[in-house]
């Protein structure tokens, strides 16, 4: 029997240049005061911790982690077509707004085999999130979501606004969202 897999994608960060060669894409960025924080960087950080409590609470789950390196550059078609019988495809961001109000958090799906993934998930992000604006489960045409199989997006909260921001950097909540995120995917895959 095959092993079920499961995808951690970190958005953003190195990709493919048009022109040939590797650009660095940092997503949008947040600053505290004048420290300025890329979102390629917290999305890295939370796929990492989400991916290491997968591989340590759940073995039986064959966890993939994907993060663009300068050495292995990735478009968004490449993270589309990563492995296709992956149970579960996960893709991790953050919010940006114009305004520094915007806040919350908020979950995306593409097809309708989806909702199921994009509830799961939903609900572990308002386990890990408790407090914070839950702006819903979405649905529109994201290109890492054309899948075959079951994938969602998260958008952790939003990189533009300090209050969000500074809890995201919170090393406890990263670790409830890794927690609380891995369990809702093992459950989703039957492994939990
Ligand atoms: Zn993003």
């Amino acid at each position: 029997m095959s092993k079920t897999i499961v995808v951690i994608d970190a958005g953003h960060g190195y990709k493919p240049a048009p022109s040939g060669g590797v650009v660095f894409d940092s997503g949008a960025i947040g600053y505290l005061g004048q420290a300025q924080h890329r979102e390629a960087d917290i999305a890295a950080q939370y796929a990492n911790s989400i991916a290491y409590m997968l591989r340590t609470m759940y073995p039986a789950i064959e966890t993939r982690l994907l993060i663009a390196t300068r050495e292995q550059p990735l478009s968004l078609q490449q993270r589309r077509r990563y492995e296709p019988s992956a149970a579960a495809f996960v893709s991790i961001h953050l919010n940006a707004a114009e305004s520094r109000n915007a806040h919350g958090y908020e979950t995306w799906y593409s097809r309708e085999h989806s909702v199921g993934l994009a509830h799961a998930l939903h609900g572990a992000l308002q386990r890990a999130l408790a407090g914070r604006l839950d702006r819903g489960i979405k649905q529109k045409g994201l290109t890492v979501c054309q899948r075959e199989k079951p994938s969602a997006l998260l958008e952790l909260g939003f990189i533009t606004n300090a209050s969000d921001l500074e809890y995201l950097l919170l090393r406890e909540t990263r670790a409830r969202v890794a927690r609380e995120v891995a369990k809702a995917v093992a459950e989703f895959v039957g492994l939990g």
